[in-house]
């Protein structure tokens, strides 16, 4: 039941599009909620006084419509509109092919602006059928070109009819009693063609509480096995960090010093540790990780940190190796890109104790890798959707303790709730020097003046890092790519300055070097795709311009800018882009991941609240914490009690929910 194919309406050119925008199966197509709804009222034309204002009006075509053609393509089609206010001339661009539908007497409605004086309306839009007396809501959904808002809607409520009996409900009947909530066939196709506000209200409480109660559902699971079987490795060290912090190049942040006592509790305490280290990019996690990680080795056992990129993996490890030199701590790098014969060393050495602290990306605990001791994982830049993220460890039947580092703002209510299986600490505090960075958008015929401020830079002996949303060129879209943009920035800057670039499909190996030449300066500008974004740490790079910025979320481009700024000296973003300025400028104002994911989220959904979609990142299609917080405690009571009935030990719904978390 799970194929698109069998959906009226899709075939093999729709599909891959609809896959595109992330639709892989029926459930993901009736749960692409609509990201907005457009209201349609009917205008009085008499009234409209304002001929800026957005009008909407229906009524019956009164004259065969008559098509202009211009010079480039472009064209115009003309034609009389019987109104209940009487006849007007319509006039709307780009709209040729309408004319054969746009017969004498059909019924349209037409949306657009009003010039009285002319009598005549400039459309925007021109849609089928009539106004009823009440207000129509129509569903805007996202899409992709070449797949319409009108497919895409047939595809969405043909599966609902065809298919809503069988969808799976997450909430347990009684549940759906206790609310009155209405079944889930009737709130989707609500949600996708609501009657009136009132009802979608209702249907999207319902669709809402849902999302919530599974998650909420998880969460209490997780914490339950935990608290159940919570023992974990516990040790102690007469040794102190005491020395070694005094001998820092720079001195701890009194956050940073609360967070590494919080940390050293739990190692001391024979319960497991699962907490997350939550702070703003550039507040200065990695350090409290590996202070963690080189107490966890005095005690005697072994450490794994894992990145998402290879890139951050070999960072971290170049960064460790510095400042553990002077000790006899043991740091290896195990990256996809390692040697086989290296590897199996890797392995060995592992297994007998040899290394202490193992840098890498998830391969770590997924491989076959046997630990001698392991007391601490570390997961770097890790969101949180996968709600079960201990789950491969547990399996190898060991129980280090895991701390997860992540950059995500979210106030500490809402933490204790979504983390609710998880302690939390925070670092609200930056280091000392730090100045914001300068932001500011700029349109591409402004661009002269962004080169004369990166010739500023480079003749500073500063670097920068260039982002551009594609890797190369493509047919289907004129974005600005990372090849382009080398070609270019070699003819303006090529003869003084050395220009590099690096992307997610580059080998490995070449990633490294190329960063590595980055670090130490002999390349000047880094022309990069969205690789950068997550914990890329090169204090001398004081600039980034980023290209089609309206492409990206704003909590992507706060997590890009958090790539500058890393250091005393001051730091600038440049923001090109000539649409959404608007939503653009916030950036400019503030420099506060929290405050801007909070804009983020009033723009555009949830969807950005918690970082966007790409990174894995914890998102609900239809529910928002921050506005839903009150259906949010609710589902957490709800799903508690739920859990703790021994009763629904049996039920099918309980079971596929707990299967779902023991295989995520
Ligand atoms: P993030 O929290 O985004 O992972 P990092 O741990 O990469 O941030 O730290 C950002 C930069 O700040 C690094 O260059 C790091 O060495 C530096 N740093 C960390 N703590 C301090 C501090 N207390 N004072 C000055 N610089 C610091
Ligand atoms: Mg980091």
């Amino acid at each position: 039941m799970d194929k698109l194919s069998k959906v009226k309406g899709i075939g093999p050119k729709t599909e891959p599009l609809l896959n595109k925008i992330g639709i892989f199966t029926i459930d993901d197509l009736v749960t692409h909620y609509p990201f907005r709804y457009d209201v349609l009222r009917r205008s009085n034309l008499k009234n409209v006084t304002n001929p800026e204002e957005k009008i909407v009006i229906d009524g019956k075509v009164d004259s065969v419509p008559l098509v202009i053609r211009f010079r480039g393509g472009t064209n115009k089609l003309n034609f009389r509109l019987a109104t209940n206010d009487g006849m007007v001339g319509v006039s709307i661009f780009g709209r040729a092919f309408l004319k054969n539908n746009l017969g004498i007497g059909e019924n349209i409605i037409v949306i657009g602006k009003f010039d009285a004086s002319k009598n005549i309306i400039n459309a925007s839009d021109i849609k089928f059928g009539i106004l009823g007396n009440q207000e129509k809501i129509e569903s805007v959904y996202h899409t992709t070109s070449g797949l319409s808002q009108k497919i895409l809607s047939n595809a969405i409520n043909y599966s609902i009819s065809t298919y809503g009996k069988d969808l799976e409900d997450s909430i347990p009947d009684y549940l759906i009693e206790k609310y009155n909530f209405l079944n889930k066939k009737t709130a989707l196709n609500i949600v996708h063609n609501p009657p009136s506000y009132d009802k979608l209200k209702e249907a999207s409480l319902r669709l809402k509480y849902e999302e919530l109660f599974e998650f909420m559902f998880k969460i209490n699971y997780l914490r339950a096995q935990n608290n159940k079987n919570n023992l974990g490795v516990e040790r102690k060290t007469d040794k102190t960090l005491d020395d070694f912090i005094s001998k820092l190049p720079f001195e701890l942040t009194n956050d940073q010093m609360h967070a590494l006592d919080e940390i050293i509790h739990d190692f001391n305490s024979k319960y497991r540790m699962n907490r997350l280290l939550q702070g703003d990019v550039g507040s200065g996690k990695t350090i409290v990780a590996i202070l963690a990680m080189y107490y966890n080795c005095l005690c005697g056992y072994q450490s794994a940190l894992m990145a998402p990129t290879e890139i951050l993996a070999v960072q971290h490890y170049n960064n460790i190796r510095e400042l553990l030199k002077d000790t006899d701590v043991n740091v290896e790098l195990l990256t996809g890109s390692v040697q086989k014969r290296e590897k199996d060393i890797i392995y060995d050495e592992l297994k007998s104790g040899k290394i202490d602290i193992i840098i890498g990306t998830h391969a770590l605990i997924q491989d076959d890798v046997t630990y001698s001791n392991l007391g601490l994982v570390v997961t770097d830049e890790q969101h949180r959707f996968g709600v079960n993220q201990r789950g491969n460890l547990k399996n190898k039947g060991i129980r280090p303790d895991v701390l997860y580092m992540s950059a995500t703002p979210i106030p500490r209510t809402y933490a204790l709730t979504i983390y609710g299986d998880m302690d939390v600490s925070i670092i609200k505090e930056m280091p000392k020097g730090r100045l914001p960075v300068k932001t500011k958008v700029y349109t591409n015929k402004e661009m002269k003046e962004v080169y004369k401020l990166m010739k500023e830079e480079l003749e500073k002996n500063r670097q920068i890092y260039v982002i551009a949303p594609l890797i190369e060129e493509s047919e289907e879209s004129d974005l600005t790519n990372v090849y382009t943009l080398r070609d270019k920035m070699n003819l303006i800057f090529g003869n003084k300055y050395k220009i590099d670039i690096v992307h997610g499909k580059m080998k490995g190996k070449e990633k490294d070097l190329i960063m590595a030449e980055f670090k130490a300066n002999t390349v000047n500008i880094l022309i990069s795709t969205t690789v950068i974004e997550v914990g890329v740490d090169v204090p001398n790079a004081t600039m980034m311009v980023i290209f089609d910025a309206n492409r990206f979320g704003l909590s992507t481009l706060h997590q890009l800018r958090g790539r500058v700024g890393r250091s005393s000296l001051e730091s600038k973003c440049i923001l090109i882009s000539d649409q959404d300025t608007k939503r653009l400028e916030i950036m400019e104002k503030t420099n506060d991941g929290f405050e801007i994911s909070e804009e983020d989220f009033k723009l555009r959904g949830s969807g950005d609240l918690f970082g966007t979609r790409q990174s894995g990142d914890m998102t609900f299609k239809m529910a928002n914490l921050k506005s839903d917080y009150k259906i949010l405690i609710q589902a957490k009571v709800d799903s508690q009690d739920y859990l703790n009935n021994e009763d629904n030990n049996d039920s099918e719904l309980k079971k596929r929910l707990v299967s779902s978390i023991e295989s995520s």
